[in-house]
């Protein structure tokens, strides 16, 4: 069968968003001890390439979210004592769902930014975490905490 030709000079339009691309898999057993900091970059990076995001999910952009997303979670715990918080935490599961929920909002909006500066997440947190243990000797700092001077 031939080919229609389509009248010089007239350029098909798109008017639908492009097909979504393969989702990455999860893990087979899908938990913390199985899904990695790379997984979760990559189903960032599909969230954004199906909405076509990229414009807004730039440095700037996403430190403001981040924190946003953590006053969202901080919110839930506005006026409750510590003690509500603790029993609300431990045993109420509408409660679990929706920190939960700004928990996932803030990690996301971290891998985000993460994928936007091409850090590698991993060598941070471990080069942090060595300047924080150098910062706060366990032997000075052991069941107590008190900010250092000039920091
Ligand atoms: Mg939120």
């Amino acid at each position: 069968m031939a080919k229609k030709k389509r009248p010089a000079g007239k350029a098909t339009m798109k008017t639908s968003a492009p097909a979504a691309p393969t989702q990455v898999s999860p893990p087979t057993q899908l938990h913390d001890e199985t899904a990695t900091i790379g997984w979760l970059r990559q189903m960032m990076r599909e969230f954004l390439e199906e909405r076509n995001w990229h414009k807004y999910h730039l440095p700037r952009n996403l430190a403001a979210s981040i924190s946003v997303e953590a006053g969202e979670l901080l919110e839930l715990f506005q006026w409750i004592t510590p003690e509500e918080a603790r029993e609300r935490c431990a045993a109420d599961a509408a409660f679990r769902k929706a920190v939960g929920e700004e928990l996932c909002d803030v990690l996301m909006y971290c891998m985000s930014l993460a994928n936007a500066m091409d850090l590698d997440v991993a060598r941070t947190v471990a080069a942090k975490m060595q300047k924080n243990r150098e910062k706060y000797p366990a032997e000075k700092f052991f069941g107590h905490y008190e900010r250092p001077l000039g920091s």
